[in-house]
């Protein structure tokens, strides 16, 4: 199986998929997280996204598509894309990549949240700096204040959800990437969940819409 997640950042993708992925046994495919490795790693390509990502633009397709091809070229069990694609340009690379290799996708879940709860939401977001869990200060906060409830690491406010790059971020979304709700409204199996609901009850939610037992 192979799955997409579409929303605003935000809107609980990356949660969501880590979940997923355990329950289902894929493989999460977190683009903003492998460019965030790639550019800890200071590797060319980690290098010249830097810049996009810090100020909230997104990393040309180019880069993002051979990156994924390099990455996932082998895998052989399903994937579960969260933040990929998110342009028009990625979804149809995707297609005719999937299609070189017999694969399919066979759904794609929008998670549907207002715009006022992601801004509110990405303002209180901390992300564990060893195992990259994600917390928040209001709604989900750590048991001790900074510090990672599993792996005991601090906890740090990602770059890019910092106030003045979160409005831009979200802008780019209803630009760039909003559009793929009605390309794969038309073309895929479209999927729809209420993202504002907690993060179990999303996770319960989207099993049931994917027919799978919790
Ligand atoms: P969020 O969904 O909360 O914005 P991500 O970790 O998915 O967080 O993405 C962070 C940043 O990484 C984006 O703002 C963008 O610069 C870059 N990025 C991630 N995925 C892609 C992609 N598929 N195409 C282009 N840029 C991407
Ligand atoms: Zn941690």
């Amino acid at each position: 199986m192979n799955i997409i997640l579409l929303g605003y950042p935000g809107s609980g993708k990356g949660t969501l998929a880590k979940d997923l992925s355990k329950t289902l046994d894929m493989v999460h495919v977190s683009t903003g997280d492998i460019l965030r490795d790639e550019m800890a790693k200071k590797t060319p390509l980690g290098t010249e996204a830097t810049s996009y990502m810090a100020g909230g633009r997104l990393v040309p397709d180019r880069l993002v598509m051979d990156m994924l091809k390099a990455r996932l070229g082998t895998e052989s069990r399903g994937l579960l894309f969260d933040g990929f694609p998110r342009t028009v340009a990625q979804a149809e690379a995707l297609d005719a990549w999937f299609a070189s290799r017999g694969q399919e996708i066979d759904a794609v879940v929008f998670l549907n949240v207002a715009e006022s709860v992601v801004m509110a939401r990405l303002g209180s977001r901390r992300t564990c700096t060893g195992c990259g869990k994600i917390y928040n200060v209001v709604s989900n906060p750590p048991a001790k204040e900074g510090v990672c409830d599993v792996c005991g690491k601090p906890l740090a406010t990602r770059e890019d959800d910092k106030v003045e790059v979160i409005t831009r971020r979200i802008q780019v979304y209803k630009d760039q990437t909003e559009p793929l709700l009605a390309y794969y409204r038309a073309s895929a199996n479209f999927l729809e969940a209420d993202g504002g609901k907690t993060p179990d009850a999303v996770t319960r939610d989207v099993l049931g819409l994917l027919r799978v037992k919790p």
